[in-house]
């Protein structure tokens, strides 16, 4: 086919659950491509010389390959090559922020100007990694059968189950080190299961994950709270011979503003882990408490605040806002979580913040009082700075407020690990190369490292410590055991 023929071939469309159903239940959201629709969308890949939507990718992943085999229909095969760098595919193609990554730098996108008009990569990736779990592969596909694993000596710990730990343990199990994976949590999946909402991403996907790696040899033990539990250093005694934290981002910021301790008042983290990991939206099934807002506000203008939004609809919510300092322009979100977010009904109240939260005398939230914002000079982060409006006060009348202004780093693991050297904001500082901490044999990667980032990049680092792991376990052998 010519690039000419290519070209003429319209964007395949996701098809979608209808908005005004979707928005009170927490079946997932986008449905998925047919094969003919996935082959089509493959098809408009022009293969072109320069790769650039590989450049846009964090881990490099061979996105004209693949796309390739998906054109001929070999959907296997096409798994099977973004596995060599990607191990959650089922994962990423759902939740990748690809409009700002691959896609944004496909060439078909540039000579239509128009993004939309960008290959569809992730809707592709997710194609090729469900038709082949619906095939009945452990795992998606046969890359995670432990074929290439070499019986060692040596035992590694893996502290966290977000994606980071998962792509870590999977290396490391793959090296043929005896891995044991500490999740404090009742279920592992970090920020998969606890944080994102069944809607965008099925824990059944996650769990397919989990499957795959207990199929590699990791053993996963949950409700384990490193440095409660045990500390870093007891396991380090006990003999494990490396450990990878992977402990995430979990820690919730507040607006620091008055009435934030009142009751209806919650982080998104909370609100979001009672509805998803604790199903507090199976009212019929588990008796996990929960506030059932009426008129919610959410501030903030990330992934998370989208989720928190959507989920107080799916919870009963009559009335959303979504209340956010800057313009749409300077949204960290998704554009396509925003789209959907829009389409259920969740109202955006662009250039205002919360000025307090207003209670009754039983101490519950009764409004939120808010200021109207102007953008002012770019700030540190390149983005224009909101400056408030004086005298703009004006308050909504609401019963529940989700506050959703980032994460910080977890801190316990550092609080109870002497001579784990962190930064300011509690990150852990790694080597950049080895990803190795101040404390030889401790590794460390994802959002503990690098602040709330990705899933993408999370997995990335997991990779990269499972590498400066072995390489360090490997030259610390002892006598006799296998290298
Ligand atoms: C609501 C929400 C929506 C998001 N949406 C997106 C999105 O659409 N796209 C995207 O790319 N990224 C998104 N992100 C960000 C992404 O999920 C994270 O960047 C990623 O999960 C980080 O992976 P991680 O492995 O470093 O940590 P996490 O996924 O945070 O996992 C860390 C795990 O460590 C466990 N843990 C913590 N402390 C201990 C301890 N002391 N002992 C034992 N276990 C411990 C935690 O319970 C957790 O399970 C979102 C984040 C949130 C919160």
């Amino acid at each position: 086919m010519t690039a000419k023929e290519r070209m003429a071939i319209e964007p395949q469309k996701m098809p979608e659950q209808d908005p005004a159903v979707r928005a009170h239940n927490m079946r997932e959201v986008a449905l998925g491509y047919t094969p003919e629709q996935a082959q089509r969308e493959a098809t408009r890949c022009l293969n072109c010389p320069t790769k650039p939507c590989m450049q846009g990718c964090p881990v490099s992943v061979n996105i004209p390959g693949f796309l390739a085999q998906a054109t001929a229909g070999d959907f296997k095969g096409a798994l099977a090559t973004i596995r060599e760098s990607s191990l959650l595919p089922a994962v990423c193609g759902r939740v990748c922020p690809q409009e700002k990554q691959c896609q944004n730098f496909c060439t078909l996108g540039k000579l239509f100007k128009d993004p939309e008009k960008a290959v569809a990569i992730g809707r592709i990736e997710r194609f090729c990694a469900d038709f082949s779990a619906q095939a009945g592969q452990v795992g998606g596909d046969e890359a995670f059968n432990p074929s290439s694993t070499r019986p060692h000596a040596k035992r590694v710990a893996v502290v966290g189950s977000g994606p980071a730990s998962i792509t870590c343990a999977a290396d490391c199990a793959r090296a043929g080190f005896k891995v044991t994976m500490f999740e404090a949590f009742h279920k592992p999946g970090g920020v998969l299961v606890y944080g994102i909402p069944e809607f965008r991403l099925p824990k059944a996907i996650v769990q397919r994950e989990i499957d795959g790696l207990k199929a590699l040899g990791v053993d996963v033990v949950t409700d384990f709270v490193v440095g409660r539990t045990l500390t870093l250093s007891d396991m380090l005694d006990d003999g494990y011979d490396a450990i990878f934290v992977g402990t995430g981002a979990g820690l919730p910021k507040f607006m620091g503003i008055e009435g934030e301790n009142l009751v209806g008042v919650f982080s998104a983290n909370e609100y979001l882990t009672r509805a998803n990991l604790m199903k507090a939206y199976d009212e019929d099934h588990v008796d996990t408490p929960f506030w059932h807002g009426r008129r919610v506000a959410v501030l903030g203008g990330g992934n998370v605040a989208m989720d928190a939004s959507r989920m107080a609809l799916r919870l009963g919510a009559e009335k959303v806002y979504l209340v956010y300092r800057r313009s749409e322009a300077e949204m960290p979100a998704r554009r396509e979580e925003m789209h959907h977010a829009r389409e259920e009904g969740v109202e955006f109240l662009m250039l205002q913040n919360a000025k307090r939260v207003l209670g009754d005398e039983q101490g519950r939230v009764k409004g939120l009082e808010c200021l109207t914002y102007e953008l002012g000079e770019p700030d540190a982060s390149g983005r224009r700075s909101p400056v408030a409006v004086p005298g703009s006060e004006f308050t909504l009348d609401v019963d529940t407020v989700v506050v959703a202004v980032g994460n910080g780093a977890n801190p316990l693991v550092a609080a109870t690990t002497p001579g784990l050297d962190v930064d300011a904001k509690g990150h852990v500082l790694v080597d950049p190369v080895t990803r190795m901490t101040s404390i030889p044999g401790v590794f460390a990667g994802g959002d503990i490292v690098l602040g709330a980032a990705t899933v993408i990049l999370a997995m990335g680092e997991g990779r990269a410590a499972a590498k400066g792991m072995a390489d360090w376990l490997n030259r610390n052998a002892g006598e006799g055991e296998t290298k």
